[in-house]
């Protein structure tokens, strides 16, 4: 059994298996990774080490903590509630309606809550968000303890958050400015969709990323619709009206990207954009299947998502990991296109570096942060391991998640949450927006 190491700032973990995603895409045997006041001071072999203060994770291989590229965490609060709907019925006869009557800051703050801890509970630390209150987000992330990258979200409706553009802007920018001391939040621009921006608003929104340096986080291509709506309204496909709005660019970040023809691929190409997939939510909202092998040629960086509660309904980016690996293998009829350091790459290190916070999460390397997720090889599920990253991958899941630090601190041991205030009520919560939803 693990000692809790929640209140030592100095201490080990000792694994069998350590996949490094450093630029040699390492995997250590019998290491043991040193934490020092949160950061990781030194990786060495188990053998050469007698210090105290050791957590020996037994049969267990410890990789960086999951980063999940994409989601709604408020969204937990609709998850279930409309689940055999196409993505335009579903948004505009489910979604948006109860957004409209119900939604607000404690709802925001209190549904994210509940994703975090469905997060963390899946060996997720980090996690790419875009929803209304951003500042109840980020709260939630604050109390429950993860690492978040927050989209100030901008949408051309009146909502219950916002009424136009500067309204949007004005409320954005005003939580960036007050949580720009918290370690564990970052910021980018996230306009919701080609569909719902208009140019003039995409022309101020890349102004404010130029100027202040953040990335823009965008849905776009996820379903014919949005192209030919598109089509018929401008005269061209959503990525090349993008394109020539001088959207594009290495810090964009297109989320979806399932219908792609030719000329989209040369945009992403030259343009250099990162996509983020969410193969579970594309195929729950029938919107197609990402031409997986096709986007990982062009763009700079492909990771995955799962998308909100509401279209998935798993915040679990390990499952989609392994979605994502088995649509790929039927594009390309190639089985050894991307190997399981390659998939987990795109969960970690790769991810980090799409958010521009490789410096300090993404891989085991001294100098970054300790978040880390051991995960279970020794269960009936997971054995015999030939290979401790593909039984990862394809035998585990998030019920393989062991222990998850976050900035050197426990936050998940033996599967279970510690070191979360008022855990037990959060689903309680929830549950009386339900009551009033229903
Ligand atoms: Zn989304």
């Amino acid at each position: 059994m693990l000692e809790d190491s929640s209140n030592q700032t100095h201490f080990g973990i000792k694994a069998r298996w350590i996949y490094t995603a450093n630029d040699h895409q390492e995997l250590l045997h019998n290491h043991t990774v040193f934490i020092k006041n949160g950061s990781i001071d030194k990786v060495a072999p188990s053998a050469l080490s007698n210090q105290s203060n050791i957590i020996d994770l037994g049969e267990s291989i410890l990789t960086p903590g999951l980063i999940n590229m994409h989601t709604h965490s408020a969204m937990t609060f609709l998850k279930g509630i409309a689940d055999d709907q196409k993505l335009t019925d579903w948004l505009e006869q489910s979604i948006w309606p109860n957004e409209a009557k119900f939604l607000n800051h404690d709802l925001v703050f209190e549904a994210s809550q509940l994703a975090c801890l469905e997060m963390i509970s899946s060996g997720v630390t980090t996690f790419n968000d875009m929803y209304f209150y951003p500042e109840a987000t980020a709260k939630a992330a604050i109390k429950i303890g993860l690492r978040a990258n927050i989209g100030l979200l901008f949408i051309d409706l009146k909502t219950n958050y916002a009424s136009d553009f500067t309204d949007y802007f004005d409320k954005g920018f005003a939580f960036r400015d007050n949580f720009r001391d918290e370690s564990l939040i970052t910021t980018s621009l996230a306009p919701h969709a080609p569909y719902t921006v208009s140019d003039e608003s995409f022309k101020k929104i890349r102004t404010y990323a130029d100027q202040l340096g953040l990335n823009i986080h965008c849905h776009l291509h996820e379903t014919e619709w949005e192209i030919n709506e598109s089509l018929k309204k401008f005269g061209i496909r959503p990525i090349d009206r993008l394109h020539r709005l001088g959207i594009l660019g290495p810090d964009f970040m297109g989320v979806h990207c399932v219908h792609l023809n030719e000329s989209d691929l040369r945009l992403i190409d030259s343009n250099q954009i990162n996509i983020i997939s969410c193969p579970s939510s594309n195929l729950k909202l029938a919107s197609g299947i990402p031409p997986i092998n096709l986007m990982i040629d062009k763009a700079k960086f492909v990771t995955v998502g799962t998308d909100g509660s509401a279209s998935n309904n798993k915040l679990s980016v390990l499952d989609d990991l392994r979605l994502f690996s088995l649509l790929q293998r039927n594009d390309r009829n190639e089985p050894k296109f991307l190997k399981s350091e390659d998939l987990m790459d795109m969960v970690t290190i790769d991810a980090a570096k799409s958010l521009d916070l490789d410096s300090i999460i993404g891989s085991i390397e001294v100098g970054k942060k300790a978040d880390l997720v051991a995960f279970d090889l020794s269960n009936i599920f997971t054995q015999p391991v030939y290979d401790p990253l593909s039984s990862l991958i394809y035998s585990g899941s998030r019920d393989s998640v062991q222990h998850v630090w976050v900035d050197g601190q426990l936050k998940f041991k033996n599967k279970q949450l510690v070191n979360v205030d008022d855990a037990e009520s959060v689903i309680e919560k929830v549950k009386l927006w339900q009551n009033k939803i229903q």
